[in-house]
């Protein structure tokens, strides 16, 4: 994966050492123990080219290998900054839309990458309009990080094609500490929200980064303050290259329920782990129940050792 930053970024990490961690790369990462490239099997359930068909009534659209700054920690390094080899056209838009008016059951699509809002404006648009055209899909979400990375890619254009979405439009947005919470960030929350989107915070444990109750209240507390709802905290998954981020489990636990028993309930995300093999985001039992917390089922009923 390239080690590329925005100029917003840049000026980010120069003043938070939360940020700077978060987009340094290491000469170590390549000789990370952690095995696996693609433990959600996005690769194998890839129906159409970019489509990813993994859940009956959903599916995730990879719209470009394209972000304004690449994450470490990435769950999609095996793929993102390949921007040739993750190239998306039109027509492959088209056939998106072809597999899906085939299978009325599908009623939600995801639009990812990389970040989407990082890709061209003309394709970003047309899969906005192709997509939300089709009358049996009644969720858009999209999932992008140039709101805190680059927000100055949030143009007038993408804008509208949002606003025009007949659907309910939900835009998770990845969000790793409160320093990343700028003016300009907080301006295009503003600008989104104003386009009729719904906003989600998703936000993974990061080692050295966000592994500290106090940091993750003051992230989360503002999160609720700005219109964007805490939904997901996971745990950080085991994708060679990352495993340097990844928290002790006990640990994370332990400041989870923590933080459950002092954030009001909306402020509060659910705590997952995103099960090897891609079969389900568990949510993880709090310090307030009795239980084996070394292992878990995942939604095939199979065991798992928390690793
Ligand atoms: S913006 Fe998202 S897709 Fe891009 S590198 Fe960061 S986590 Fe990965």
């Amino acid at each position: 994966m390239l080690e590329q930053i925005s100029a917003h970024t840049q000026r980010l990490a120069e003043a938070s050492e939360a940020v700077w961690r978060q987009f340094t790369a290491r000469a170590d990462e390549c000789a990370d123990e952690q095995s696996g490239s693609d433990p959600l099997l996005e690769q194998q359930c890839e129906v159409v080219r970019g489509l990813v068909h993994k859940y009956e009534n959903r599916v995730l659209c990879l719209l470009t290998a394209q972000c304004a700054s690449y994450c470490r920690f990435c769950t999609r390094r095996r793929m993102v900054s390949d921007i040739e080899r993750g190239r998306i056209t039109m027509e492959d838009v088209d056939r998106w839309r072809d597999y899906l008016a085939e299978r009325p059951f599908v009623r939600e699509v995801i639009i990812s990458g990389g970040d989407p809002l990082a890709a061209p404006v003309e394709l970003f648009n047309y899969a906005v309009k192709t997509l939300s055209n089709l009358c049996t899909i009644k969720i858009i979400r999209i999932g992008t990080r140039v709101v805190v990375t680059a927000p100055e890619l949030l143009t007038d254009e993408k804008l509208n094609a949002i606003r025009d979405v007949r659907q309910p439009v939900y835009i998770g947005i990845n969000f790793e500490h409160p320093d990343e919470l700028t003016d300009a960030t907080i301006e295009a929350v503003a600008k989104l929200r104003k386009a009729g989107a719904i906003l989600y915070s998703q936000t993974v444990f990061l080692k050295d980064i966000n592994d500290d109750y106090d940091v993750l209240y003051a992230l989360f507390s503002r999160l609720v303050e700005i219109g964007v709802r805490p939904y997901y905290l996971y745990r950080c998954d085991p994708v060679a290259g990352v495993g340097r981020f990844r928290v002790d489990f006990r640990t994370e636990r332990a400041i989870m329920t923590r933080l459950r028993k002092n954030l009001s309930g909306l402020a509060c995300p659910t705590y997952v782990i995103d099960t090897p093999h891609g079969s389900g985001k568990i949510p993880v039992p709090l310090g307030f129940w009795d239980v084996d917390d070394s292992k878990f089922r995942d939604f095939q009923g199979e065991e798992h050792e928390v690793i």
